[in-house]
């Protein structure tokens, strides 16, 4: 039989990811069909594009910009009109409060964050660098960020984090602090140090500006700089390839194949080759 899932986002247009999903299907021979579906910006209209899949039978959904944290408390709760009811949430979406996996059994919902596995994985075993007991700097303290914290810290790094508004680096450090085995640092940009991994989860790849607060001190000698932002010539990724420091650059393509391979495992049991997708994907 063939599944049926969406990515629900707005805007949508854009995404990647039934393509993604398509190409790691054939890898398998799975039949599947992956659509895409504008949610309303309303109160209530991430909700209803959910209960609409549901009705037409969707075993899941992607969830994207600007719904991430809709979805979780529709995860952690019962939809408004008792129709849908909520039944696990991992570990990953709990400490990130947002949710870009949706599974859907009957009239039951569970969600999942695999952005951070995405991250992790890209590093580690697409770029080779290992993270444990580096000094990592994630720079930024949006959804993005909050998404990745648990699996960096599960990954063993030594994390410190510095966003533009710094209470809100400090509101971070201070939750992912209190409730996990390791303690996330948060500095303001002026009295950084050096970093091994420096990691820009900031929206300026989209306003193309450099972060502020970022220099070419920051990083050390062949330090990772990895920009979560795709397909263009950031101002971090400049920054990175101008300092004379030997400084290794990927962008967040690799990540976004591999948070869509970690959704598609929890979804059909299997793992695809994430390689030749991305391959794919840069051509
Ligand atoms: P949010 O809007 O939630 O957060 C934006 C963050 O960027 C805030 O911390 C903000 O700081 C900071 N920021 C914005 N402008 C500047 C600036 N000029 N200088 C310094 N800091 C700045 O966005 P998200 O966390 O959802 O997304 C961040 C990025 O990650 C996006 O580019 C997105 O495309 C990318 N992303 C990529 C993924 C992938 O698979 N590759 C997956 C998820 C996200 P402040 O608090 O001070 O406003």
């Amino acid at each position: 039989m063939t599944k049926r899932f969406a990515v629900i986002g707005n805007p949508i247009e854009h995404s990647k990811s039934p393509q993604i999903h398509q190409a790691f299907a054939h890898q398998f021979g799975i039949s599947l069909e992956y659509n895409k579906r504008l949610a309303d910006i309303s109160e209530d209209g991430f909700e209803q594009a959910v209960q609409a899949l549901i009705k037409e039978g969707y075993s899941g959904a992607n969830v994207t910009v600007p719904f991430k944290f809709k979805a979780f408390e529709l995860c952690v709760r019962d939809s408004n009109d008792g129709t849908i009811s909520h039944s696990a949430i991992s570990d990953y979406a709990k400490s990130a409060g947002a949710v870009n996996t949706l599974t859907f059994s009957g009239d039951k919902i569970s969600g999942d964050n695999t952005d951070g596995v995405g991250l992790v994985t890209d590093i580690q075993r697409n770029l080779n660098v290992s993270l444990a007991q580096k000094n990592v700097l994630l720079m930024g303290a949006g959804g993005a960020a909050y998404g990745v914290v648990l699996p960096l810290l599960t990954a063993g790094a030594k994390l410190t984090v510095a966003n533009r508004t710094h209470e809100k680096a400090v509101k971070l450090a201070q939750a992912f602090s209190a409730n996990t085995f390791a303690q996330v640092t948060a500095v303001e940009y002026a009295k950084l140090a050096t970093f091994d991994i420096v990691i820009n989860a900031t929206s300026t790849g989209l306003t193309d500006d450099l972060p502020e607060g970022i220099s070419a001190n920051n990083f050390a000698q062949g330090a990772l700089a990895y920009d979560m932002m795709y397909g263009r010539q950031t101002k971090f990724k400049t920054l990175a390839e101008s300092s004379n420091k030997n400084i290794k650059f990927a962008d967040g393509l690799g990540m976004l194949v591999e948070q869509a391979a970690e959704a598609f495992y929890i979804w059909h049991g299997v793992r695809p080759d994430t390689t030749p997708v991305i391959q794919q994907l840069r051509a």
